[in-house]
């Protein structure tokens, strides 16, 4: 089998697919991986680091596309590269399949088995390929470094001869992976942190990593059997924001980080509430790829507001800790290929049945296989 990693298409991609690392045990494998010059360097991977790896280095992108077997990426390919890839090949990525038609269609027709990496089921046995998950942490955590320089303040109390320094409070909203890490990272660097989630469950994990959880009766909410949250009607929406005016105004940081699985993110955080926080807050909103959850959020953007809070709209941010992000991404990708790899044909069991396969394989066989996206 013969693996292909592209340089990534998206020129603010810090992030590469697969690390030397994980090269080394594909090849160990018997799998011959190629890397396209210079796919590593935003990473801070070296051409000469993948060769020692016992990687390949190709000019070429083009032709290797047409040659591999399998080719991984952490975004979504363009468009024209599609129709480049072998009949038959494997392509692992990121995809977006929910706001993709087309692209999910010029996969089907080339006859690729396209792989999203945001569809891999949230089990436990799909731990250790939930990129979703990797990422989520990182980010998380990056949120709280951002947000801690761009504040014009210190996180921790401190008691100095010059008097006491009160702590910095920090309110997250949204407990998923990244808020968990975003909660864990505050109150690791010393802030008072509150947290808020429509999953009732998540009260508990909220208090064992020593922050408070702010309770908001919004009736019936609950999740999903995939553990995501369900969507809220407007008027408990509503209910939420006049709960949250008073924390966000009292807070020196503002994380958000709800999301909607497959769905544009809620805007929870209102016009009045940003006007009602103080000057120099900072407000980091996560969710601003698939939306914002904050209104005046702006992709790839720090907005002042007159006298109030700057809201920082960086998507992906864990592509600012590129070398961990890649490592954690490559080791997703690796485990994914090894859970299954045959041995014997030295090739990946195509099993639209299993579970894990079945839930992120969106075309296989020159059709579009996948339930959610027929
Ligand atoms: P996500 O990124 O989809 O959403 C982030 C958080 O936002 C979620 O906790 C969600 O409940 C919350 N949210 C949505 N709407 C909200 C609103 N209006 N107000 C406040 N919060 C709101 O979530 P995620 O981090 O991908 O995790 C989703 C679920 O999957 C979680 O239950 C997580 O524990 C679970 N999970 C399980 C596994 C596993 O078992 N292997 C792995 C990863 C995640």
């Amino acid at each position: 089998m013969r693996v292909f990693i592209p340089r990534e298409s998206l020129s603010s991609e810090t992030r590469v697919a697969l690390v030397p690392e994980s090269v080394q045990k594909l090849t160990a494998m018997g799998i011959a991986v190629t890397i396209e010059s210079g796919a590593g360097l935003n990473s801070y991977f070296l051409d000469t680091d993948y060769e020692k790896a016992g990687a390949q280095i190709v000019e070429d992108r083009a032709s290797e596309l047409g040659k591999a077997d399998l080719v991984a990426r952490v975004r979504k390919p363009p468009d024209a590269e599609v129709p480049l890839l072998k009949p038959g090949a494997l392509h692992i990525s990121f995809l977006d399949p929910f706001n993709e038609a087309e692209l999910i269609s010029a996969f089907a027709s080339a006859g690729v088995t396209a792989i999203s990496m945001e569809m891999i089921p949230r089990t436990t046995l799909a731990q250790k390929m939930d990129a979703l998950s990797s990422q989520a942490n990182l980010a998380g955590y990056f949120a709280v470094v951002k947000a801690s320089e761009r504040l014009n303040r210190i996180l921790p109390m401190m008691m100095t001869p010059a008097g006491t320094i009160s702590p910095s409070r920090v309110f997250v909203i949204g407990v998923g992976v990244a808020g968990l890490q975003a909660i864990a990272t505050a109150k690791r660097m010393g802030a008072r942190v509150e947290a808020f989630d429509t999953r009732p469950v998540v009260e508990e994990q909220v208090k064992s990593l020593g922050a408070k959880f702010v309770k908001i009766d919004l009736g019936d909410t609950g999740q999903t059997d995939q553990g995501y949250a369900k969507e809220l009607t407007p008027e408990q929406i509503k209910m939420q924001q006049e709960g949250m005016a008073k924390i966000c105004a009292q807070s020196d940081i503002v994380i958000t980080t709800a999301k909607l699985f497959g769905r544009p993110a809620p805007k929870i955080v209102t016009e009045e509430m940003v006007s009602g926080m103080k000057f120099g807050s900072v407000i980091v909103d996560l969710a601003v790829e698939s939306g914002g959850n904050v209104v005046g959020s702006k992709l790839d953007e720090e907005v002042q507001i007159k006298d109030g809070p700057r809201i920082i709209g960086i998507g992906a941010l864990e592509d600012r800790v590129a070398v961990h992000a890649s490592q954690m991404f490559s080791a997703n990708i690796f485990n994914f290929i090894d859970h299954f790899w045959n041995e014997e044909s030295k090739q990946i069991t195509r099993d639209l049945e299993d579970e894990i396969f079945g839930g992120c394989v969106i075309t296989d066989g020159g059709s579009i296989v996948h339930e959610r996206f027929k």
